[in-house]
């Protein structure tokens, strides 16, 4: 199902009345690694909806390495997400981690995020194909491509047809960035699947003074959007803080990326 199966067929995924992943528009999906407060949410909306970027992010859910790390602030993050949904008029896209949280998310997020360490979790992939709300399917953290398709695939399978595949790095011999972007695996997914492909440059170089030229790399490699962390204090940020851009650095990326999307 997610194969290429006429050349050029690209499938378009709707997040809102207004966006879409896969059309002509490259999507810029940008906010914080973690939900902290409804000021700091309000704050990245409020800047972020004056660019063109059509859609927040922030986790409420967090895959957190140690298990005494801050754990995501739950269903009041989900009440924050809303209130900022409402208030600026922009879609929310936030990762569920457990079968359990599906329906809590769904009723506030407008896509779900599937992070890394659960892209193989394949009762989770497939009470996802249950759900009426697109997905994003981000690639695991050592996972080939064809066990990334596959994982689209039980998604895809189990009924929801609506899946946006998300390559975000993959771990490597070389921790200087935290991961090794890979932007061969974007051509090829472009080319073997007709679903959209978006590209999180954050996780993938792990340095906020690298983001930049990476993801202008992804959009001219094709990508068809991309999501990107950002902060009104970076340094303060809960989770993730040392690649977290400001909210002015994410305004300037953004105007760098029009003309790069304009020239694919
Ligand atoms: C995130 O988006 O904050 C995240 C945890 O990403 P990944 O699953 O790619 O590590
Ligand atoms: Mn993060």
């Amino acid at each position: 199902l997610a194969a290429q199966s006429h050349p050029n067929h690209q499938t378009i995924v709707k997040l809102s009345e207004t966006v879409a992943f896969g059309g002509e528009e490259l999507v810029i999906i940008g906010g914080p690694c973690t939900v902290e407060s409804l000021e700091q949410m309000e704050t990245v909306a409020q800047k972020l909806s004056s660019a063109p970027v059509q859609a927040l992010r922030g986790g409420v859910y967090k895959p957190r390495t140690s298990p005494y790390a801050f754990q995501g602030m739950a269903e009041a993050g989900l009440e924050v997400l809303a209130r900022v949904r409402s208030l600026y008029n922009m879609p929310v896209v936030t990762e569920v981690m457990a079968i359990s949280q599906i329906e809590t998310v769904a009723a506030y997020a407008d896509m779900l995020q599937i992070g890394s360490r659960n892209m193989q979790n394949f009762d989770l992939l497939k009470a996802l194909g249950q759900v009426d709300k697109p997905i994003l399917l981000k690639r695991g953290l050592a996972a080939t491509i064809e066990e990334f398709v596959m994982a689209a695939e039980y998604i895809l399978s189990h009924g929801n047809p609506n899946v946006v595949l998300c390559e975000r790095g993959i771990r490597s011999f070389d921790n200087y960035t935290r991961n090794v972007l890979d932007l061969g695996a974007v051509a090829a997914l472009k080319q073997i699947t007709h679903l959209p492909v978006i590209v999180d440059p954050s996780h993938a170089v792990g340095k906020r003074e690298l983001v930049a030229p990476v993801a202008k790399a992804a959009v001219a490699c094709g990508a068809d959007g991309l999501i990107i962390e950002c902060h009104p204090e970076p340094e303060k940020s809960v989770s993730d803080a040392r690649q977290a851009l400001s909210l002015e650095d994410m305004l300037n990326l953004v105007d760098v990326l029009k003309p790069v999307a304009a020239a694919v």
